[in-house]
């Protein structure tokens, strides 16, 4: 040990503690964060944080209700909102109180008393959750919710084969990895672990081919695991036809459809769950993100009665030590509370759609230029640019003009806009002038080059976009 330990952690134990800094620690808690990150973190992680560059350095200190509060004080309207964690807000008072008192009382459990949150959370989610779907195990994430998805599909189907969609994003572990898509995540770790097909997300007929063509060659499908939006994938919102289309067709070649509703669940799209709008009950469905309420990180999936029989007998065939902990679970039902008492399903939708039409009118007079297309569904909306380079613009601009939006040096061409389900009309408004402010800075610095050249540049045509177009045609 170079320094003395105890004293290293004390001194940040007193920082902890501290609700206010003055200048001086200000300044050694973001140079020692930036030493840190660079030293043992990962130096990667400055290069493509919009929140980090020389002049500007932006380490969070605190949050509530829609915005955060880094280390200077500069307080940001949340519009990433944790890649849909916080659907409550920030710190809601009524989670904050559930994780507290229970976590005064008993943080963890024995491992062998019963522990009751855990069933009660267990009956609310059954009630809650579409058709049959009625046992739950709990999780820590929605890798895991996912993870242990699959393993249940295989089990009660003694079937191998899993079909995904392209575009499609479910984690990064061994096993939701091969579900997840993209080829930077995947290459890497190829082959994946099981029998694994993607296919064209929104495309019934893609779906149908791979399936009869999976039955004759005896690699039956055990499930189809879709999002029913495509979130990492950039906002695709399936048509209305697709989803009821999908559990028909599972009916009929005798897979179970998962619904990964980690990000789309929790009332981000208007409803609890995005599979509602469709009315389409799902055999096992994933929870993780905001399930926690943005306190705790906790997990779920659901099933039903018969897909669970297998592990009657031997419960031990799939286990996690911390999932369905009593903080997390109190989290969960506070979370749940809130949600129904507080309405943000009927939130979702009506704010959704008064910020996807400001946001669409903002964007029109940059359209091709700058942008494409504003899209979504409740409070899970992306706007698409032209290219990278825009979407970075525009988002490190936003966050100049203090609003937090998702898009990275590498992935911003579709930027995500997910608030807090309890962000204000007024809010929406202060995003939609910096949008509007941010996007004429960048038009006018772009302009002599738009004159000499006219906007020929073609969109990329990848699988995924040609999945839009199609839905379009
Ligand atoms: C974020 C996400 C996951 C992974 O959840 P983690 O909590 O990061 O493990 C899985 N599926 C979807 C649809 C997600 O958005």
């Amino acid at each position: 040990m170079k320094s003395d330990m105890i004293q290293q952690t004390q001194s940040i134990l007193n920082l902890i503690a501290k609700r206010d800094l003055d200048d001086d620690e200000k300044k050694q808690l973001i140079n020692e964060t930036v030493d840190n990150f660079n030293e043992y973190i990962n130096p990667g992680f400055l290069k493509y944080r919009k929140s980090f560059s020389p002049d500007y350095v932006a380490v969070e200190w605190a949050d509530s209700g829609n915005t955060f509060t880094c280390v200077k004080g500069i307080e940001y309207i949340d519009c990433l909102g944790g890649y849909g964690i916080y659907n409550v807000g920030h710190r809601h008072p009524k989670v904050v109180k559930a994780v507290t008192d229970q976590l005064n009382r008993q943080a963890l459990h024995s491992q062998e008393l019963l522990d009751p949150l855990r069933g009660y959370l267990a009956k609310i989610l059954a009630e809650l959750a579409p058709g049959n779907l009625k046992y739950a195990f709990f999780t820590n994430s929605g890798t895991e919710s996912v993870e242990g998805a699959l393993k249940m599909a295989m089990l009660a189907t003694g079937r191998r084969t899993v079909i995904a969609a392209v575009g499609g994003f479910h984690g990064k572990s061994l096993g939701a990895l091969s579900a997840t898509s993209k080829a930077v995540f995947r290459k890497p770790f190829l082959p994946s672990l099981h029998s694994m097909r993607h296919i064209p997300f929104n495309d019934l007929h893609a779906l149908e081919q791979t399936l009869s063509c999976l039955q004759y060659t005896g690699d039956d499908a055990a499930a189809v695991l879709l999002e029913p939006i495509l979130g990492e994938g950039g906002i695709i919102v399936p048509g209305d036809e697709y989803f009821p289309g999908v559990r028909r067709l599972c009916d009929k070649y005798g897979a179970l459809l998962i619904a990964d509703e980690v990000q789309t669940g929790m009332g981000r799209t208007g409803k609890m769950f995005c599979v509602e709008h469709w009315n389409v009950e799902p055999d096992i469905l994933c929870l993780g993100k905001a399930f926690g309420g943005g306190v705790m990180p906790a997990g779920a999936f659901i099933g039903t009665e018969k897909l669970w029989s297998p592990i009657f007998s031997n419960p031990f065939l799939h286990t996690t030590t911390f999932g369905g902990n009593p903080l997390a679970c109190a989290a969960a039902i506070a979370t749940i509370n809130v949600i129904l008492e507080e309405r943000l399903c009927e939130r979702a939708r009506t704010i959704g759609d008064i910020f996807l039409a400001k946001v669409k009118s903002t964007i029109k007079p940059y359209t091709p230029h700058l942008t494409i297309d504003a899209r979504g569904k409740g409070l899970m909306m992306a706007i698409e640019f032209a290219d990278t380079d825009v979407g970075f613009r525009v988002s490190k601009g936003l966050f100049k003009e203090r609003v937090l939006v998702a898009g990275t040096l590498v992935n911003a061409k579709t930027i995500r806009i997910e608030p807090p389900l309890t962000i204000t009309l007024e809010q929406v408004d202060v995003v939609i002038t910096a949008l509007g402010k941010v996007l004429k800075e960048i038009a006018s610095e772009m302009k002599p080059q738009l004159i000499i050249e006219p906007i020929i540049k073609p969109i990329p045509v990848n699988i995924l976009q040609q999945t839009v177009l199609s839905r379009q045609l």
